[in-house]
């Protein structure tokens, strides 16, 4: 008996993430394992038609070559439908239309999320359905904790997906490789001989008219509060059983636990700047506050920056740095591990001694280490070394990671409930602070490099 094709069924298919990321993720998907049988219910208040939604599922998917046959039965099975007001019984009545399981993805700003789920409650929802949610989950640390009560009387907790597509990166789980297979490395990732680490993840784009959702985040909860944090959990959790769960987010909130901010200082270990007008790229990008739909007394950062400990044997006293920022003069999205300076060098070697720097490129995918050694002309004269290696992309989009995982109920890439909560927890006074203005919103030209701080 073959399965009934999945009704992949996506609130908010007007949106940005839908046409950019959502869709050609699942090209991927499908380029990859062209068996997968599926349909894709676009739901929105905006009006579309059946055949304009296929020929947009025709060309996005398309451009993936995910083979003809495949996208063209994926776009012919595929419906819009136009709600009101994403109210639940309109949700409720195109869930029942469809036969065979359904996932219904949230691709809405967070507030609507929020409804959408409240207005579900009480209404009868078909068995099976599977629910996944964009970061990020709620707005603050008790949007959070309600969102997941109002989660759990909608469906079991084996049928919610919070998506972060970070850990959908391949460069991202590249980075338990990195730790856990390489005896040089697990053996000095320690305080003892780690002085810093910096997750980074700047970006040349600016606004690209993402006023509506940005405007209320901010790159602090847009980019740190989930995926650096995450990122930052891979980087310095204890060693797992298996990459498996339970194993992976019980780890992951281990560490979460143990993270405060640097000093205790939410002001102190943590910075904000938006971007003025500036030259990116050869292109001229206005101030942030002058781009359509910003509200500059909102006081939106476009760059944030929070240094943390981990307070644990492992860590304690290593600051580990996240960053991100827009409209900057490059995209640097690195995982950068600075090694402690040899307490004591032989005499005669001269030049001072490089330290050593794991980088793990995240975008585009890259490994490098700096090595101190020998100049060419002088042997008694030390120089930094650079080692490094590009390893190439993987044919599945991180969207198309995470959207395979969901289809086959797998958890391993998503974010638990509690791991989501903890995020907010960690970051919930930098959050109270930047509200309270009690740290300044400095200014970085667009293009510029957004003026690094020193570091600690
Ligand atoms: P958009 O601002 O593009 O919104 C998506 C759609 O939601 C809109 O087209 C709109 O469709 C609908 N909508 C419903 N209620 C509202 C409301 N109250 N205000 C505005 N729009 C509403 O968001 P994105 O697509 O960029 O993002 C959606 C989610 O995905 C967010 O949670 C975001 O954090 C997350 N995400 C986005 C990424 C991106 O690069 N875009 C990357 C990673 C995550 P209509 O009016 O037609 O109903």
């Amino acid at each position: 008996m073959t399965a009934k094709p999945i009704n992949f069924v996506i609130l908010g298919a007007s949106g940005d993430l839908a046409a950019r990321l959502l869709l050609p993720g699942l090209g991927t998907l499908l380029a990859t394992n062209g068996e997968r049988q599926m349909r894709v219910i676009g739901v929105a208040r905006s009006e579309k038609s059946d055949a304009e939604w296929q020929d947009l599922i025709r060309s996005v998917l398309g451009e993936q070559e995910c083979g003809h046959e495949a996208l063209e039965q994926v776009a012919t099975d595929s419906r819009w439908r136009q709600v009101e007001d994403y109210s639940g019984e309109e949700i409720v009545t195109i869930l029942k239309d469809l036969d065979g399981p359904s996932v219904l993805y949230f691709a809405l700003p967070p507030e609507a999320t929020g409804e959408v789920c409240a207005d579900l409650c009480g209404l009868e929802l078909p068995d099976d359905l599977v629910l996944a949610l964009e970061k990020p989950f709620g707005h603050d640390l008790e949007g959070a904790q309600r969102l997941n009560a109002l989660l759990a009387q909608l469906v079991p907790e084996e049928r919610v997906f919070r998506v972060d597509h970070f850990l959908g990166k391949n460069t991202v789980l590249n980075v338990l490789g990195v730790r856990f297979a390489n005896l040089l490395l697990e053996s000095a990732w320690t305080a003892d001989r780690i002085e810093r680490i910096e997750i980074i993840a700047d970006e040349t784009l600016a606004l690209e008219g993402r006023a509506g959702y940005y405007d209320t985040a901010g790159a602090l909860i847009d980019m740190v509060q989930s995926h650096l944090l995450l990122v930052m959990c891979l980087v310095t959790m204890e060693e797992p059983a298996r990459i498996a769960t339970p194993e992976l987010p019980d780890l992951m909130m281990h560490t979460l636990r143990s993270t405060q901010l640097w000093g205790d200082d939410p002001v102190a270990s943590s910075r904000r700047a938006r971007y003025t007008a500036g030259e990116v790229e050869g292109k001229q990008v206005p101030a942030y506050i002058e781009e359509d739909g910003v509200d500059p007394d909102r006081q939106t950062e476009t760059l944030a920056e929070v240094t943390l400990e981990i307070r644990n044997q492992r860590w304690a006293g290593v600051p580990i740095t996240l960053r991100s920022g827009k409209a900057l003069a490059e995209n640097r999205s690195t995982i950068e591990v600075h090694f402690r300076p040899m307490r004591h060098l032989p005499e005669g070697l001269e030049g001072g001694c490089p330290v050593n720097v794991l980088t793990i490129g995240m975008t585009p995918q890259h490994i490098g280490l700096s090595l101190a050694t020998n100049t060419d002309t002088d042997r008694l004269r030390l120089t930094t070394t650079h080692l490094g290696a590009e390893l190439g992309e993987s044919p599945l989009r991180p969207y198309g990671e995470i959207l395979g995982r969901i289809f086959d109920r797998d958890h391993l890439l998503s974010v638990r409930g509690d791991v989501a909560e903890e995020c907010w927890r960690v970051l919930e006074p930098v959050i109270e602070a930047w509200r309270a203005d009690r740290v300044p919103l400095e200014e970085y030209a667009a293009g510029s490099a957004g003026e690094q701080s020193p570091p600690r």
